[in-house]
Formats: structure tokens, sequence, C-alpha cells
């Protein structure tokens, strides 16, 4: 922790330019834990910055300890940057004593995550901000995001720092205090579960406005083929890996009658909120022609989820992003589009030739519904 309090009750903090001298001065005097009372010790060591830290043989219940250099510098460089335009305080003791956030400027909260919690724990500290009137500002500052060719892969944790906006599509914010750096993933496309079709945008710290704002300048580099192509993989990987008979997707392919390769191009399209459902899109796209006669696309989606043939997608910070959504979305775009009639789609020479020619006409489209 950055900030610690006198006998007085008076706040002492360890930051800016210096901090290292401060933290030398207060070594000699006692301090405790503006939240739970407990004594706390200065650390000045050569690993991390200067910070306080409880006792070691006494826990906190409203800080997690040992925090990482990582962790300390991230907020202490935040706190700087904010510092520079607006008021802040660092960790502070909100009114009902439950919380702490990282930095706290006016109404926003601000929380430099770098360990991994639980989908539950950010849920309930998001929903604890909103509730009071805070806005959550969640910066993620863990392990770098994994790069696969022109893609980005998001673990569970890492979609939990997803948002919306309509001219960002879906995105969140990186910040690495090694690099000094503020990463923004913006105009994320679901490719298949586990891949996503994103812009990227590097801002320093020092060009940083707070609250952030960013515009991706250049043209939507998404395009249709990449998604047509990985989801042939997908299908490759899933036939290979999971046996054919026992997914409840392909088992309900084969009873159709149908071929998983070969289905009408109009199942399984990339839509702006496919991202709030975990599975490949050709997986519930498909579920929704297959019973579009008996329920709604929303109805049929929902009784999906509770069989279990799909799952939800966790979303703490794009609520307006459901299930229901992306089953909207997909109908919106097939009454603009029309159906693909299932002819000719004999073998795959024929289907990708079927595809190609569906691009040239449906690519521009299904792209400006992707983002607005
Ligand atoms: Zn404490």
């Amino acid at each position: 922790m950055l900030a610690a309090v006198d006998a007085g009750g008076k706040l002492k903090m360890l930051t800016g330019p210096q901090s290292k001298e401060n933290a030398i001065r207060l070594k000699n005097i006692p301090l405790f834990c503006p939240q739970c009372g407990q004594p706390v010790v200065v650390k000045a060591g050569d690993v991390n910055i200067p910070h306080f830290a409880h006792r070691s043989t006494f826990s906190c219940n409203f800080f997690s300890e040992p925090e990482s250099p990582r962790h300390l510098a991230g907020k202490n460089d935040l706190f700087q940057w904010i510092t520079k335009t607006h008021p802040a305080t660092l960790e502070s003791v909100l009114p009902d004593g439950k919380q702490r956030p990282d930095i706290l400027s006016e109404n926003i909260a601000v929380e430099f995550q770098c360990s991994t919690i639980s989908a539950s724990l950010f849920q309930k500290r998001t929903d604890y901000y909103i509730k009071r009137g805070f806005i959550p500002f969640w910066i993620y500052g863990g392990k770098p995001i994994e790069r696969k060719s022109k893609f980005i892969k998001l673990t569970p944790f890492q979609r939990l720092f997803l948002r919306y906006h309509d001219q960002l599509g879906f995105y969140f914010i990186c910040y690495c205090p090694d690099a000094k750096l503020f990463t923004i993933y913006g105009r994320l496309v679901l490719v298949t579960p586990t891949l996503f079709a994103a812009d990227r945008l590097n801002i320093p710290i020092e060009k940083m406005v707070f609250p952030p704002s960013a515009a991706f300048s250049t043209n939507f580099s998404f395009q249709l083929e990449w998604f047509h192509d990985e989801k042939r993989k997908w299908i490759d990987h899933s036939l290979y890996y999971k046996k054919a008979r026992s997914h409840p997707f392909f088992k309900a392919v084969y009873n159709s009658g149908a071929n998983p390769y070969l289905l009408p191009e109009h199942i399984g399209l990339p839509v702006r909120s496919s991202l709030a459902i975990r599975n490949h899109p050709i997986e519930w796209q498909f579920y929704i022609m297959l019973d579009k006669k008996r329920s709604s696309a929303e109805e049929i989606i929902l009784r999906r989820i509770e069989l279990g043939h799909l799952k939800k997608q966790n979303l703490p910070l794009a609520g307006s992003m459901t299930v229901e959504q992306a089953a909207k979305d997909y109908v919106e775009l097939i009454n603009q589009i029309g159906e693909v009639p299932l002819t000719s789609q004999f073998s795959m020479m024929a289907k990708l030739q079927n595809e190609k020619v569906f691009r040239i006409s449906h690519e521009k489209q299904i792209l400006d519904k992707l983002i607005f």
C-alpha cells in the first residue's frame, strides 16, 4: 500500500519524486493501516518502490498482501498521472469502509488489477462501486496479452475487463508500468471462442488524458475472409479433439442431415454482440436456424443455455451486451442480407467458391454492423 495514517490520523503517502526520502523519514514514526487500524511498516528496499505493509503476522481483511512490485509501481504511476490534472486520493477509505479502490478521483474508482481474481469477486467489486454512485475504472495490469498470428487470445480473466463503446466497439485498457505505456485494444471481434481480432493503440502515459479517451483513426481492418478461414480450422480442431457424436453442436448438425463444413454461408457470421456467448457463432446461429419456426431467436438461445449447449460470457462491465442482444443482432443481419439457399454445397470446392461470392456481395453490410 502507498497510503497510511500516523497516530494523529494524518494521511501519509509514498508517491512522487520524494517518495524514497519520505519513506526514510517515516520509518521512525508509528503508522497504521487506514482501514483496519493495525500497525504498518515502511518498506524501502531495492526490488519494490517504497511502500507500507502490515506486519507479516497480521492479515488485513481489506487489503491483499504482499502487493507485487508491478502493482505498486503501476498504482504509483497512475496516481501521478491522474493528479496532474485532477484531484485524487490513493487507496481511499470509502464511507462504509468495505472496499478500497487503488485511486479515487471524484466519482471514478480506479482499480489497477494485476493478479488474477475470480469473475465473482470482479463482479462484486464492480457492483459495489456502481451501487454507491462510483464509476469503476478497471485497468488490466496482468501478463501480456497473448498474440496468435493476426489475432489475440484472451483468458477468462482478461475478458472481464471488456467494455463496450459505440465508436470503439468492445475494448479494454491495459497499463504496463515497465514501459510506462497504456495499450488499448478496441474493435474486438470474436473470431473463434478463443481468438479475437482487435485493433491496438499504444499511448505513453504522459500523452494520455484522464479520464482516458481514444480514437482508432485507421479504417476498420477486419476481414470476413479471416473469419471464414478460422471457422474451418475451428471445425477441424473441434472434430479432431472432441468426439463428433457427443458434442451437442456437431450432434445436432449430423442429426439434421447436414455437414458442418458445408452449412450455408449465413450460418456462422460475426455479429457485434457475439462476445456475449462463449461458443462459436456457427453453433448458436445453427440452433436459431434449426428451431426458428417454433420459437424466437432469443428463446432458442436461452433454452440452449439451459440445456448446457451454449455458455454465457461474463461481461461485468458491458452489461448491455447480452445473449439476447446477440440473437437480436443476428436476426437483424439475416433480415438484411437474406438467407443463402443450400444449393451446390456438395463439395469443399463449391463451398469455398460460395464463400467467396458471399463475401463479395455481403462483406460490407456485415462489417458495417460490427462497428458503428
Ligand atoms: Zn489493514
